[in-house]
């Protein structure tokens, strides 16, 4: 839980926040079998907003980031991406998964594929982009997370952090809107949490929407715009940062934050 993974100057005045929505969830719920994961779940997210989801295991984090773009179903309620609704209607998800970046904790590459190749698989096979076309995206991009002269490595060669990295890149080749971030650097080691940590504050600034499930606080306190707890499938409590983590209101916070703090 370090408060000390980012020591460059934010420039929060970059952080803009529009009035468009891009995500909005009413009344959501989800399932596994019997067992209720999500509960009435209401959530407006517009464009331009950094969102830190914290909260202990298995409260459901995963499950609504994963709800957000498609990669789980919900029953009940809805779901609407940059004015999208999710449905089971399959062209509705391809269009979700085209617009929604997303990042996971294990990077999820494919190891018999080279960095590039990585990169540019989606834009290739998906967009139907051009390979010189989008080697060129894909080596913007790496040279943005600061790994261009990887570019030619094959994921094994490269440390956890840089994996993480390379993951980010790949998921800004395919233009995303939104990204979502699922404690992207929980398996990595401290000395490379920064470094992936850089990367997002300067997603951040470019204006990127983000709903980024982590426990570092200290990324929260400086980049996000809001801070939402989650408990038992419940968002229990959600504050700008100052006053979330200086005034917690219900019960369930302060005794999460008084763990993690
Ligand atoms: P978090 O990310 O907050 O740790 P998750 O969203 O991963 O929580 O999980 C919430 C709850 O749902 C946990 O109790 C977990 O065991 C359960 N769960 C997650 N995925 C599945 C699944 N595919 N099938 C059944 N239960 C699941
Ligand atoms: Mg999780």
């Amino acid at each position: 839980m370090s408060d000390l993974s980012i020591d460059r100057e934010v420039d929060r005045s970059q952080m803009k926040i529009s009035d468009e929505v891009a995500i909005q969830i009413v009344d959501m719920n989800k399932w596994f079998g019997d067992f209720h994961v999500l509960r009435d779940i209401n959530l407006t997210v517009y464009r331009g907003e950094r969102i830190v989801i914290c909260g202990p295991s298995g409260s459901g984090k995963s499950t609504l980031i994963r709800c957000i773009n498609a990669l789980e179903e919900h029953q009940k309620g809805s779901i609407e991406v940059d004015g999208t609704t999710l449905s089971s209607d399959i062209k509705n998800i391809d269009k979700i998964r085209s617009e929604v970046g997303m990042c996971f904790q294990h990077f999820n590459l494919f190891p018999h594929l080279s960095v590039i190749e990585n990169c540019t698989l989606a834009p290739i096979w998906v967009r139907k982009t051009p390979k010189k076309e989008a080697e060129e995206e894909a080596l913007k991009y790496l040279e943005r997370v600061k790994i261009a002269d990887q570019a030619y490595k094959y994921p094994g060669q490269l440390s956890g952090g840089q994996q993480q990295r390379v993951a980010i890149a790949r998921s800004l080749c395919m233009n995303p809107r939104i990204m979502l971030f699922d404690e992207p650097t929980s398996a990595l080691d401290p000395e490379m949490i920064k470094e992936v940590l850089d990367v997002m504050v300067d997603l951040a600034e470019s204006g990127m929407t983000m709903i980024c499930v982590t426990h570092e606080m200290g990324f929260a306190r400086k980049v996000a715009n809001r801070v939402i707890f989650m408990d038992q499938g419940q968002i229990v409590e959600q504050n700008e940062p100052e006053e979330f983590f200086t005034n917690p209101q219900s019960d369930r916070t302060k005794l999460f934050l008084s763990q993690i703090l």
